[in-house]
This record gives structure tokens, C-alpha cells and sequence, in this order.
């Protein structure tokens, strides 16, 4: 594991710049068995290592487990298709399903996919008969790479289906499984924000910026946000249940929070080098922008906690 997370590291840097995903990285992968469905806590630890190497890396293994706990099982890697043009209205599909023998028809387009360009298996969000529902589908689709500013080389594309595919079950079992995705997805955000936090502190320290008490106040500040979300992310997986909304949403906005708040922290110790593009301040402040994002807005994410208070 040592070696892949050192491989993961050094090529980080050049999938964010090219957008490219690393096939090679993601054979090893899958020669490591980190496709294969792992205990909760077990994935976490595994993405939060892998965020501090290679955020890009982490969030395909993250997306490829979401998808997963929707199937039995998948031999190479899988995608979850959900966003349309509605966006965070799930619920507003335009993609349909027609029964076609067997099977089903699947025909649309799914946005930002993760794993999109290069997964041998989607799970996919379809109407069928005014009601949408959840299939799995294989083999061949037409991907379009979308050129976003973060988690560059995680084969984030537009996904175009006309499909044989076969139901898996109603909408349901896509919203429970993005439960058990925030809490993954916030263990990446978790990894990203102890690199930053650690790479601006050795930097602070170099330059003796630590010798400010104003700096320093600011990383107390910052690394007891990271030990209370630590404790409270231990709290949410060792107890987790796959029926509640609230504590992944939880764990996912305030996750985020802490990130950002690392990564805009990292960028101001490095001063203006911080801002040049594709150093490590300036990437990783995109890539902790994102996660308030993805997996549903922190938007979205108040909107589920507010309506259970
Ligand atoms: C890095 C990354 C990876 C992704 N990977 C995947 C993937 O693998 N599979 C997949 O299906 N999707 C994926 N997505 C898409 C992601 O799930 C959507 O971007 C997200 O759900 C929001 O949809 P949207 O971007 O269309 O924004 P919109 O829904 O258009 O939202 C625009 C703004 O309006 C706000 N808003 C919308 N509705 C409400 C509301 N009801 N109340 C308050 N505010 C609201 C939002 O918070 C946001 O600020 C990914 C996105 C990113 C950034």
C-alpha cells in the first residue's frame, strides 16, 4: 500500500493538469483489491490516505464504492449517474427506460459522472412509466470528458446511454447509498484538510510566520475544527445507519467547511506562490471548493438537516 500511495502522490500532479485519469494507477488499483466491497471504516481510511496523495484518485475509489453498494458486485470499476440538467432535483429525470424483452432500454444523459470516461459498469437513474427508477447497466457508453477545475484525472464526464439495462430497484437505493457516499466523501475532505493544514504549518514554521501569535492562533483554530470533525466522523462510522439522512449531511457540510477553510489558510502562508497555477495551495483549493459540491450541495445538505430539527 505504501508503494501505490508514493505512485498515487508523484502522479498527481500531472492528471491535474492534463485531466487525464492514470490507467495505470487504476490497474494497481484493482490488483490491490480496492475495487472489492470493504467494511465502511475500512474505506474511509483508505480514502482519507488517499486524498492527502492524490485527491483525484480518492474521489474515483470513493464514487466506484458508491456506486457499488447499490450492485453485488462490479470486476473493474463502476460509476453512479444521477445529476441531469435539473441538477440537485433528483427527481426531475429526463433520462426513460422502456422494457425491452428481459431487459430495459436506457436512453440519456447523465452530467459530471465521475469514472464516467473509463467504468465498465453504471448504476443510472431512469424513468420508467412516471417513476424513476435505478439500473445497473454494462459495456460501451459514449463519454465526454468535461474540462472542470477540480478532481481533474477522475474521469468526470457526460455520459450519453442508449442501453440494455436491468432495474436494481426504485430511487430509493440511490438516495440511502449517498448516505453511506457523504460519509466516505467526507473522509476525503478530511485527507485534504490535514495536508493542507500540515504542508502550511511546515511552511509557516520555515519561514517563522509560526512566530506570530495571529498565525498560530489561526492553526489552534484549525486543528481543533480537524479533531472535532475527526471525532465526530469516528462517531458517525462506528454507528453508522444506512437509513439516516441527517449525520452523513452532517459529516459532509461541515467536512467541507473544514476543508476550505485548510485549504484558503494553506494559500495565505504561501502568499502570492500559493496562487500559481498548479502548486499544491492553488490545486487544492479548488479541488476542497468542489466538495461543497458534489455529492450534493451544502445547500442541500442544510435543507436535509433543517427539515429534521
Ligand atoms: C467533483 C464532482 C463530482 C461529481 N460526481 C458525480 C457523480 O459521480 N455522479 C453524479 O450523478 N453527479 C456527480 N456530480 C454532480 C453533483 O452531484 C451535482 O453537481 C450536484 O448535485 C448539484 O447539482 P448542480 O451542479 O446541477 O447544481 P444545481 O442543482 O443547479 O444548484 C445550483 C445552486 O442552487 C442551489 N440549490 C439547488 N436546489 C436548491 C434547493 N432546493 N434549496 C437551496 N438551494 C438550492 C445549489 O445549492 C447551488 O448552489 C459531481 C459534481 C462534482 C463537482
Amino acid at each position: 500500500m505504501e508503494d501505490f500511495l508514493k505512485l498515487a502522490r508523484e502522479r498527481f500532479v500531472v492528471m491535474d493538469k492534463t485531466n487525464e485519469y492514470d490507467r495505470e494507477l487504476l490497474r494497481y488499483a484493482l490488483d490491490l483489491g480496492l475495487n472489492e466491497k470493504m467494511q465502511l471504516r475500512d474505506l474511509c481510511e483508505l480514502v482519507e490516505s488517499l486524498a492527502k496523495c492524490n485527491p483525484s484518485l480518492a474521489l474515483s475509489i470513493s464514487a466506484h464504492h458508491l456506486a457499488l453498494n447499490c450492485l453485488k458486485d462490479c470486476e473493474g470499476f463502476c460509476a453512479f449517474a444521477l445529476t441531469e440538467k435539473s441538477g440537485s432535483n433528483v427527481k426531475d429525470v429526463k433520462t426513460s427506460a422502456e422494457v425491452e424483452g428481459d431487459v430495459y432500454r436506457i436512453v440519456g444523459l447523465k452530467r459530471f459522472v465521475t469514472n464516467g470516461e473509463f467504468a465498465d459498469r453504471f448504476v443510472v437513474s431512469a424513468k420508467v412509466e412516471g417513476k424513476v427508477m435505478v439500473f445497473e447497466v454494462d459495456g460501451k457508453v459514449k463519454a465526454e470528458r468535461i474540462n472542470l477545475n477540480a478532481f481533474r484525472g477522475s474521469g468526470i464526464s457526460k455520459v450519453y446511454f442508449d442501453n440494455r439495462g436491468r432495474l436494481l430497484g426504485d430511487l430509493k437505493l440511490a438516495i440511502i447509498s449517498l448516505n453511506f457516499g457523504r460519509v466516505v466523501l467526507s473522509h476525503l475532505a478530511l485527507g485534504i484538510a490535514k495536508r493542507c493544514f500540515e504542508v502550511a504549518l511546515r511552511r509557516a514554521k520555515k519561514m517563522g510566520l509560526i512566530e506570530n501569535a495571529g498565525v498560530r492562533w489561526r492553526f489552534a483554530e484549525l486543528k481543533s475544527e480537524i479533531e472535532v470533525l475527526s471525532g465526530y466522523l469516528k462517531s458517525v462510522v462506528n454507528d453508522f445507519n444506512p437509513k439516516d439522512f441527517v449525520r452523513p449531511a452532517i459529516c459532509k457540510l461541515k467536512a467541507s467547511e473544514v476543508a476550505k477553510s485548510c485549504s484558503d489558510f494553506m494559500v495565505e502562508v504561501f502568499g502570492a506562490k500559493g496562487l500559481v497555477t498548479h502548486s499544491l495551495p492553488e490545486t487544492l483549493y479548488r479541488y476542497a471548493k468542489a466538495l461543497d459540491i458534489g455529492e450534493g450541495t451544502n445547500e442541500i445538505m442544510k435543507e436535509i438537516v433543517s427539515r429534521a430539527l
